[in-house]
């Protein structure tokens, strides 16, 4: 899986439809993605949170219906704090002047119908803190990619990092090394994933952080007198 070259590719017209949908994933990310949600969705649901326009939906949806599973995908659609007017990565094209809001939930819903994702993906329209309230599903691969503030990344996080079954994968994205080409918060929470001891370190692929939930339950806390809890 590791060696892009053993990877499985995914059906040409997913690739055309790929080309249309703006987003932030580089495409060996996404294939990176599509074959390790082959690998989890044999398991049980996926889990994203951060649709956008739906780049990410497409990779993982497309491998979860091969598997006849369900991919459900977390989002406000208001756009996150760097999204925002103003901010870095504002895109005039996808404010809504009728509600003079950030508005990604419609691109969102063409871009699953052009895939013919409709009854694989499932939007959950609200924070991903009020998704989790009520959350009892065991997870075969929670994608983390919502709003990049300290904040946001912990919170997405600690509410959906626990629900990774066994043998299941925690995938985050936008990790930078060097603080000059991006934002830390996604390299703090997959370094508390690490020191959780629960979690395998699988290699990277590109700023793809790649993790897989122990088989056996006996987590081993790295720092002394801490249970693996507090990391989750
Ligand atoms: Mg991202």
């Amino acid at each position: 899986m590791q060696n892009r070259y053993e990877q499985a590719s995914m059906k040409a017209d997913y690739n055309i439809i790929l080309k249309t949908v703006k987003g932030f994933l580089d495409p060996e990310e996404g294939l990176r993605i599509y074959n390790i949600s082959l690998n989890a969705s044999q398991m049980g649901p996926c889990m994203e949170i951060g649709s956008y326009c739906g780049k990410s939906a497409i990779y993982i949806g497309a491998a979860c219906k091969e598997n006849n599973a369900v991919l459900f995908s977390i989002d406000h659609h208001r756009g996150s704090e760097e999204q925002q007017p103003g901010e870095g990565y504002f895109d005039p094209e996808l404010f809504d002047h009728r509600i003079f809001k950030v508005n990604t939930f419609e691109i969102f819903r063409k871009t699953l119908e052009m895939a013919g994702l409709e009854q694989t993906v499932v939007p959950m329209i609200c924070a991903s803190e009020a998704a989790a309230r009520m959350w009892k599903t065991p997870l075969a691969l929670v994608f983390i990619d919502g709003g990049h503030s300290y904040e946001a990344a912990c919170t997405d996080y600690q509410c959906w990092a626990k629900h990774i079954m066994s043998g299941g994968y925690l995938l985050i994205h936008d990790i930078f090394p060097d603080p000059e080409k991006g934002g830390q918060a996604p390299r703090h929470i997959y370094e508390l994933a690490l020191s959780s001891g629960l979690f395998e370190e699988l290699s990277m692929t590109k700023t793809l952080g790649v993790l897989r939930r122990n088989l056996t339950p006996s987590p081993s806390p790295k720092r002394r007198g801490e249970s693996a809890g507090q990391y989750l």
